[in-house]
């Protein structure tokens, strides 16, 4: 591939979750604009909707990449500011085509990124973003006739529209009778813009932190990680809120601190709606992540349902649960996908049905999660040459295998050891270094399993 667009570290436009790449450096505007061109011919003269975040940079990337998508016969409709989730229903809403998103997620602020969306707004297959990297490489680019080039048109009442989905998928009565104190942290993106009202429709007193739209992200980094939180813990603390809520930058993740203002990782709380949705609907398959906690298997085994394991990425559990029909699917890091809504992460989703759990429990959200089996979760990084990357994991794979020990490869290795304790080791789709992820009933098991690992990796690429 031509060297300009080595956007993620394996030569490929697509990462985990789409295109990202630096403004300017990475993802220039001409690159953008091939993109965009590559896009739309993939979408063959369709009707698109076009959404962003609140980046500094879109201000340029919105009209490169719809000039891209006019240029090649596509007509768009502006689903503009918004969060990813939001323009992703709306594109199955209005039946169109596809639609494109700018955005780079949870990455700081010099990044940003695009994800193509298919007709029924989830992140289109890898066969299909290799069409567009194919397209893309060829340049076979559908430039059309100048009768024929884009109209564009803006969507009004995106939003309500997709508040109202929402509200249909939640016990309204129940919620609005507890008066719910929630404060909630969009870290200064489109978080800010649908959620608190929903909220508040739905009986709560709402506060709001870093509510103002701001691409340079000046109020916290955009990955709502427990040490990024702090602020939200201490207002939820004084303000004696029953919930505190932390999106990522495009709003499909949802991170919460619970009443006494500790945060809450994503496995826990997406256990506690997987437990209430269960209980209440008869979910019979759960879609997740290889990288996911065992609270998840615990918590489906207790109700004799399936755990279906996906590899790590949103992309993997969307595109798994339509294959399987599968109603629920969650990752660890706090996206939850609810299937009669929509088959894709939605933090404003996962945020009323945590409410509705809460509602209908009417415990705290402390005590609740007190009830669900306990594990101490360890992770962390090594560094490892991309080009050594496949090496390293056939290697480790054998040297398991000779051990006799139980695994599966589903993404990277994960070896399970009794007593329910495990770790994940698996190469990043987009940075040099190998992830570890150890799990067991103690914190000490599960910085040994981290320990031992690190050395077994070092001495494996060392040799
Ligand atoms: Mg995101």
């Amino acid at each position: 591939m031509h060297a300009e667009v080595d956007i993620t570290s394996d030569n490929r436009l697509f990462g985990t979750n789409g295109i990202r790449g630096v403004v300017n450096q990475t993802l220039t505007p001409d690159v953008a604009l091939k993109i965009a061109e590559s896009i739309g011919t993939f979408f063959d003269e369709g009707e698109i909707i076009i959404g962003y975040d609140s980046r500094t940079s879109n201000t340029m990337l919105v009209k490169i990449i719809s000039s891209g998508l006019a240029a090649t016969g596509c007509n768009i409709h502006v689903g503009g500011l918004a969060p990813t989730p939001c323009i992703q229903h709306t594109a199955r809403n209005r039946r169109l085509d596809g639609g494109v998103m700018i955005t780079a997620s949870h990455n700081p602020p010099q990044f940003n990124g695009i994800k193509v969306l298919g007709s029924d707004g989830v992140e289109i297959s890898r066969q299909e973003e290799a069409e567009i990297e194919e397209t893309f490489c060829t340049s076979k680019l559908n430039h059309v006739d100048w009768q024929k080039i884009g109209k564009k048109d803006m969507l009004s009442d995106a939003h309500e529209e997709y508040k109202k989905a929402i509200k249909r998928h939640i016990d309204c009565e129940i919620v609005e009778r507890k008066r719910f104190r929630v404060v909630v942290d969009p870290v200064n993106g489109v978080g800010g813009l649908i959620t608190p009202n929903l909220l508040k429709e739905l009986g709560c007193q709402v506060t709001t932190i870093n509510a103002d739209i701001d691409g340079r992200f000046p109020s916290r980094p955009p990955e709502p990680r427990p040490e990024n939180l702090q602020e939200l813990s201490t207002i939820v603390k004084a303000r004696q809120a029953d919930l505190g809520v932390a999106f990522d930058g495009d709003a499909d993740r949802a991170i919460f601190v619970d009443e006494k203002g500790e945060v809450q990782w994503g496995d826990r709380t997406f256990a506690l709606i997987e437990e209430f949705l269960l209980e209440t609907e008869q979910v019979k398959k759960i879609v997740t992540p290889i990288s996911s906690s065992q609270i998840i298997t615990d918590v489906a085994e207790k109700h004799g349902a399936e755990v279906i394991l996906t590899k790590v990425g949103s992309t993997a559990v969307s595109h798994t649960m339509k294959k399987t029909k599968a109603k629920l699917g969650g990752e660890e890091n706090g996206g939850v996908f609810y299937g009669p809504h929509q088959p894709v992460r939605d933090g404003a989703m996962t945020t009323a049905l945590l409410l509705n759990v809460m509602a209908r429990t009417q415990k705290k959200l402390s005590d609740v999660i007190k009830a669900l089996p306990q594990y101490f979760l360890e992770k962390d990084t090594i560094k490892c040459p991309t080009e050594l990357k496949s090496l390293i994991l056939k290697k480790l794979t054998d040297e398991v295998r000779n051990e006799n020990l139980t695994f599966d490869t589903i993404d990277g290795v994960k070896i399970r050891y009794p007593n329910a304790s495990s770790i994940l080791i698996r190469p990043s789709g987009t940075e040099p270094l190998y992830r570890f992820y150890a799990e067991a009933k103690t914190k000490d098991r599960a910085s040994k399993l981290v320990r031992d690992y690190r050395r077994k990796l070092s001495k494996l690429m060392h040799a």
